[in-house]
């Protein structure tokens, strides 16, 4: 493993586990696994491209922690995808399954590209290269797959034909995040925005939202940020401002989503009308709403604008929006932030219901969906927050405590031929 000052973004990630284990204690040796990835791997993924040319891109797998259950975590397709990056991610998945209380490790995986810049058939290919780097280390007990940044159900497809080409065999539950045809869930699409939204309006009246239109602005309109959008807005909030990676618009009123997000279809880009200013991402995380909605990238709230926040919820959609040291700052203000694990976690558990319904081969209807999912995240929302409360710790703390203490006992569960054992 490289040192912590290589991994800034991972050192970030430990920060919070020694913070977290002052409110839970663990065994040593527990603690010791949980610092290190149990598996890294690294391959190259060469690519004819459509011109002839062959390019090699970098991927990347790591398998965090299986203790709980099988590895589970998306693949990210970006220019910045690095071992850092990854290992972070890997490490909040296994924190985020044990916080929602589902039978999976934490995993992730990545390709360093820009897949903006690949035709389809570029990707395709790239996609099922992925798969033959990996295929020895994946499959449906071991390590599953799913969607990340720059990543969908049509990747899913690809990347789950290309298992079943290398194995000989139909094995669904190998990668989550499937299109409906090929084993999908219903309610997959949605389900990181929809979690969100459960996680806000369970705890509503404790995050004092109870009032009239709450505003809120959110940073990243992609998957995750356009779907909770669109469930506050349908809910009474009060949607002010959204960006993407180009631009950003911003109506004080509040926007209208549905034709804000038709109107992303059609041009590809956010574009501020009439009613309408256009507003960079640095203004907009620093906006007077209610609830600021991280839903882009990490490392977004930095001691260099954590003060300049004067929203009184942070809701971190995106994985690992905020840095360590503005996490303490945005604390000593009393701004509340529900933390990525668990307010994103709403992917992950729907992807769990998938792999359940590919290994029953009985399929739910999406009220069924619904349903389970705001029981899940909604319990965990109020046991985490009871735990805040109770400890007067953030609600950070308060999520991986509760994880840690899962973890721990599934780690030493296990015994000395496995992990270790408790003298
Ligand atoms: P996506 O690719 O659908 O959307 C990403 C969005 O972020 C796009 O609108 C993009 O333009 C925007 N973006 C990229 N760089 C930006 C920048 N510098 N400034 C502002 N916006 C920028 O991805 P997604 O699935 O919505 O994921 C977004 C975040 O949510 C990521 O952190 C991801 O790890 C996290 N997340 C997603 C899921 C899921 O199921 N999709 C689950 C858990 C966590």
């Amino acid at each position: 493993m490289l040192m912590s000052t290589e991994m800034p973004l991972f050192s970030n990630a430990l920060k919070q586990l020694d913070q977290a284990l002052t409110y839970t204690k663990l065994h040593e040796d527990t603690v010791s696994m949980l610092r290190q990835p149990k598996t890294v791997i690294q391959f190259s993924i060469p690519v004819r491209m459509d011109n002839g040319a062959l390019k090699v891109f970098k991927g990347y797998r790591i398998q965090y922690s299986d203790a709980r259950g099988p590895a589970k975590g998306g693949i990210r397709f970006h220019p910045q995808v690095n071992m850092d990056e990854v290992q972070s991610l890997a490490f909040w998945m296994a924190i985020k399954c044990a916080v929602v209380n589902i039978p999976f490790g934490g995993g992730k995986g990545g390709v360093r590209v820009n897949p903006k810049e690949l035709s389809k058939a570029e990707l395709e290919r790239l996609s099922r290269g992925y798969i033959n780097g990996v295929a020895d280390y994946i499959g449906p007990d071991r390590d599953i797959p799913a969607p990340d940044v720059y990543t969908d159900e049509t990747v899913m497809a690809w990347m789950y034909d290309q298992y079943c080409v290398i194995k000989r065999q139909q094995l669904p539950a190998v990668i989550t995040g499937k299109p409906v045809a090929l084993g999908g869930s219903l309610g997959r699409g949605d389900a990181t925005g929809r979690g969100g939204f459960y996680v806000m309006q369970a705890l509503r009246q404790e995050l004092a939202l109870s009032g009239e239109a709450p505003t809120i602005a959110i940073q990243g309109f992609g998957n995750a940020g356009t779907h909770f959008a669109q469930l506050a807005s349908a809910a009474g909030y009060r949607v002010v401002a959204v960006s993407d990676s180009k631009s950003g618009i911003y109506n004080p009123n509040g926007l209208n989503i549905e034709a804000t997000i038709a109107e992303k279809k059609k041009t590809g880009q956010l574009v501020a009308n009439g009613l309408e200013k256009p507003i960079s991402n640095a203004e907009l995380l620093e906006l007077n709403v209610d609830v600021l909605v991280p839903a882009a990238l990490e490392d977004q709230i930095t001691v260099k604008n954590a003060d300049k926040i004067k929203a009184h919820v942070v809701l971190e959609l995106a994985n690992g929006p905020t840095s360590f040291d503005a996490d303490q700052i945005l604390f000593k203000n009393g701004v509340t932030v529900l933390p990525d694990i668990l307010a994103n976690a709403g992917g992950v558990t729907v992807s769990y219901y998938e792999w359940v319904q590919n290994r029953a081969g009985h399929y739910w209807p999406i009220e069924k969906v619904h349903t389970e999912l705001n029981t899940t995240i909604s319990q965990a929302a109020r046991d985490i927050y009871k735990f805040k409360t109770d400890r007067k710790c953030s609600v950070r703390d308060a999520a991986y405590a509760l994880a840690l203490a899962r973890l721990g006992s599934a780690i030493e569960s296990h015994g000395t031929q496995t992990y270790f054992g408790k003298a």
